[in-house]
């Protein structure tokens, strides 16, 4: 029988590893999506989507799914969902591993303000309007209402559904990757002063990181979280060696 894996995804990387498992004898993946995107990309793998319901629902899921070994490949800043396959996979004794990528380094022309989570962010940007770029995510967009003072383009897969948004939005509608001179353009056609970004890390979006330095804009860089893991693998090809020294030979 292949060895039977749950895959936490939602990111390049978690895609990254269906379409290379995909049709593996040895493995038998389902890839989870948090179900937060209405029309997520296709997969080659099965899918299921929306939250377990905490670590109590997550255990039920891999009890009852003869789960036997999970990859935790979701996004640096999703730490509950990380902290839950800890939890879990502890309490049911299934290996997991933790598919981390590096942070975005700071060069010596970045011109980075670190701070600690997306209120001091908002926080930060001062008193003065200025023409800000936002690339976080849909949940977050709201923060940014308790500086109404400044004009944001935001950039998101989705349009947010909150209600509470800041007043002068604009919503630009789009999905990674991104390219450096595409990047240039939109910050300098759209007169940014400032970016507000997470070091998500990897390649996918850090065009607008090389474009801001390009620039010689500074950078509003949010933190990363702590993120509980569990086997850390760097990428993706070091997980599928993980799996199969999980999975059963000769399958
Ligand atoms: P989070 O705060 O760590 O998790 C919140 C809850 O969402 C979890 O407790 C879980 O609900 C559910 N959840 C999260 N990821 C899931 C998954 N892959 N499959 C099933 N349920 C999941 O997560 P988040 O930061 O909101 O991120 C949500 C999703 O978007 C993740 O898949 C992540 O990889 C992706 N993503 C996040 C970011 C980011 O900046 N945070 C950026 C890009 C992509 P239950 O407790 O009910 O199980």
């Amino acid at each position: 029988m292949p060895l039977s894996v749950l895959i936490l995804g939602g990111t390049t990387e978690a895609s990254a590893l269906a379409r290379k498992i995909a049709g593996d004898p040895r493995l038998a993946p389902i890839l989870s999506l948090a179900g937060r995107t209405t029309n997520p990309q296709p997969q080659p793998i099965p899918i299921r989507a929306g939250g377990f319901g905490g670590i109590a629902g997550l255990v039920t899921f891999l009890r009852r799914e003869a789960i036997e070994a999970v990859v935790d490949a979701t996004h640096p800043y999703a730490d509950q969902m990380s902290a839950h396959a800890v939890a879990a996979c502890r309490e049911t004794d299934i290996p997991l591993a933790s598919l981390v990528r590096a942070e975005w380094p700071r060069r010596a022309d970045d011109q980075w303000q670190v701070v600690a989570d997306t209120e001091t962010a908002a926080r930060a940007l001062g008193d003065t309007p200025r023409r800000v770029f936002l690339s976080l995510g849909r949940q977050e967009l709201h923060v940014f209402a308790t500086a109404p003072q400044h004009h944001y383009l935001a950039r998101l897969i989705e349009r947010p559904e909150q209600e509470t948004l800041p007043p002068d939005l604009r919503l630009l509608q789009a999905r990674g990757p991104f390219d450096r001179i595409a990047e240039e353009r939109l910050l300098r056609d759209e007169r940014i002063d400032v970016l507000v970004s997470k070091n998500a890390g990897g390649m996918a979006t850090y065009a607008k990181i090389e474009a801001a330095r390009a620039l010689g804009l500074p950078v509003i860089m949010i933190a990363r979280p702590h993120k509980p893991a569990g086997a850390v693998v760097p990428d993706v090809d070091a997980c599928v060696q993980w799996l199969h020294g999980l999975a059963p030979r000769g399958v």
